[in-house]
């Protein structure tokens, strides 16, 4: 059965002319789960699984609270409740997420206490560990400005495993490199703010990851290849990958809308 990781957008921040922020749908096995949803990520969603309120969705993830990660969630709930999620005709769709995310939703709605949101979508935490179809979800908590959990997805299946990790916005930390060890597809944010003048130093290590910074995590985890994203608006994206090269010689792949990347069962470069 095939698996394959569908980019739905790849912005940081805010979306460029003709793309979206932050969001992939992950298929594996017949179960198909989407790790964010920022700016105009919903639309895209829709069309790929053909259909308005993304009937065959089996799980969201959202790694943390900002818009770019996460508005299109609220669009999601939109589309549900309005086409009868709440009166019990779609079912509660699960959503792992952290601190933060379901009251911006709530907010969004704007009645308190919102318990449309509750019923639309049945919430779980993250960070965490569990399990969701085929995979075993790890979740761990990454320096960013806001609560934030990189996650991991494995799925042991013997003929056709797959790993992939997701850093969702933070910058370099050994809980990183831990929680990509070994696996198949990095998926990196390089929101990679020096090439924007204007933004001060401070901000750039900390909290984001550049090229190199990506290339230095994937590295040190044995990761197999990469899969950049996250892109700041503006960016020279040639540019982005140029530095992550010079630190990481693994295959390297731009997230790009629509891109489909197909999952292999291959082990990172640190397993035995
Ligand atoms: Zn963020």
């Amino acid at each position: 059965m095939t698996s394959v990781l569908t980019v739905l957008g790849s912005c940081g921040a805010w979306p460029e002319t003709g793309r979206a922020c932050s969001g992939f749908l992950l298929e594996h096995e017949g179960y198909r789960v989407a790790l964010d949803l920022g700016y105009r990520t919903a639309p895209r969603l829709f069309d790929l699984l053909g259909s308005p309120v993304a009937e065959g969705l089996d799980a969201v993830i959202i790694t943390h609270r900002h818009p770019d990660h996460m508005i299109d969630l609220h669009t999601l709930f939109q589309a549900r409740h309005n086409a009868g999620g709440s009166s019990g005709a779609l079912p509660p769709l699960p959503v792992y997420a952290t601190e933060g995310v379901r009251m911006t939703v709530r907010a969004r709605r704007g009645d308190a206490p919102g318990r449309a949101v509750d019923s639309v979508f049945r919430w779980h935490e993250l960070p965490g560990t569990y399990d969701l179809g085929p995979f075993r979800l790890t979740a761990r908590r990454l320096p960013h400005v806001v609560p934030n959990a990189g996650v991991r997805l494995d799925s042991d299946s013997e003929s056709n495993s797959v790993s992939v990790a997701y850093n969702g916005g933070c910058g370099p930390s050994p809980e990183l490199v831990e929680l990509v060890a070994g696996v198949d597809l990095f998926i990196a944010e390089a929101s990679d703010r020096y090439q924007r003048v204007q933004v001060p130093a401070s901000l750039q290590s900390e909290f984001h990851l550049d090229g190199h910074a990506a290339g230095d995590i994937a590295t040190a985890a044995g990761a197999r290849r990469m899969l950049m994203t996250h892109f700041w608006p503006g960016n020279d994206r040639q540019r982005t990958l140029a530095d992550a090269r010079r630190s990481f010689d693994g295959p390297i792949v731009l997230a790009d809308e629509g891109l489909r990347l197909p999952l292999s069962g291959q082990a990172g470069r640190n397993d035995p």
